[in-house]
């Protein structure tokens, strides 16, 4: 690496966090747009993403997921700030305890990238702050619950968490005799590809249990080479490559899209994994689409692809004992 190379933390300190900045590198006039200036859920985009859009372009699908809208601000009486039940099942120390078997492990608030679909975009991550106590209650959690065999290290995004913090974790949840699986819900891969150093890939490739990682694309455009290399170099060391995509209207809610996302996926050597019917946080129904169309759009990609590559389709409902497949 050449000492100009910037690092992932100063490529992340960089993002774009105006809409007027990010507008203005992809050429497209500000005075014709509708934004949001400043809010609570603020934007985010590193330039590794923002290179991925197509220039002049308003419409990119890209663009479309993180750029601040004033759609944002209209109420919908089925949204709420906690569309899937998260806060009743959050115990004391950062864990949700929601399925059989396994857990989500909330590691951390922050993201690389502020979806502006994203169904924690009103999650209370202050309160949630992971610290030395918090973290104790969460092991002990896991030590106590014989049940729980796999651990999901998600957030916010786990891989925010520097090398010896994320190694850390890692270690002390394997070291828990009822575990056999640690998996990590990220979509730094996709965004923030520099991330994958060849430190952390080491991390992951001599962890003690076997590691899955779930990454979150939503269109092909978002694997450029730069994220192909990353996820091979990810694939080369035997780490479980899958991935969940959102559904979402005027971004992806097309055959022929899905279909390249599965095919440019395979090809990055990820599996299509789940895609979800938006959850219906606040803010956010304007990506929704319904349940019926999405129904259609799963049955055309079940023609065109082989099993392997089709994503079941599902929705998350608070109070389930499991996501709900729609097929
Ligand atoms: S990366 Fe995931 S958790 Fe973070 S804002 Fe996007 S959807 Fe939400």
């Amino acid at each position: 690496m050449s000492p100009h190379t910037p690092t992932w933390q100063t490529e992340l300190a960089a993002a774009f966090t105006k809409p007027s900045e990010l507008l203005h590198y992809l050429n497209i006039n500000t005075h014709s747009v509708s934004t949001l200036a400043e809010q609570d859920f603020a934007m985010r985009v590193p330039l590794s993403y923002a290179a991925c859009m197509e220039k002049g372009n308003l419409n990119d699908p890209l663009l479309k997921q993180v750029l601040p809208h004033a759609n944002e601000l209209i109420q919908q009486a089925d949204y709420s700030s906690d569309p899937v039940g998260d806060l009743s099942a959050l115990t004391e120390g950062c864990i949700i305890h929601k399925y059989q078997g396994r857990v989500l492990f909330i590691t951390t608030g922050g993201c690389a990238i502020n979806c502006r679909f994203c169904f924690r975009r009103n999650f209370p991550y202050s309160e949630v702050q992971l610290n030395k106590q918090k973290e104790a209650k969460a092991l002990q959690y896991l030590q106590d619950h014989k049940d729980i065999h796999e651990v999901i290290l998600s957030g916010g995004d786990p891989l925010l968490l520097n090398d010896q913090r994320l190694e850390s974790l890692i270690h002390q949840c394997a070291a828990i005799a009822h575990i056999k699986r640690i998996r990590i819900h990220t979509r730094l891969p996709i965004v923030l590809p520099a991330r994958m150093t060849d430190n952390l890939i080491g991390i992951l490739n001599n962890a003690p249990l076997p590691i899955i990682l779930v990454t979150h694309c939503n269109h092909a455009n978002e694997l450029s080479e730069h994220v192909a290399t990353a996820c091979f170099a990810l694939k080369k060391q035997n780490i479980t490559l899958l991935n969940q995509s959102v559904l979402l209207k005027d971004i992806n809610d097309n055959v022929n899209i899905l279909q390249n996302l599965s095919e440019r996926l395979f090809n990055c050597g990820i599996l299509p994994y789940y895609l979800h019917l938006l959850d219906k946080a606040t803010g956010t129904a304007h990506f929704e689409v319904k349940q019926a169309t999405a129904l259609k759009i799963h049955q055309q990609l079940q023609n065109n692809l082989p099993g392997y590559l089709v994503p079941k389709l599902v929705k998350e409902q608070a109070g389930k004992a499991s996501k709900t497949l729609l097929i």
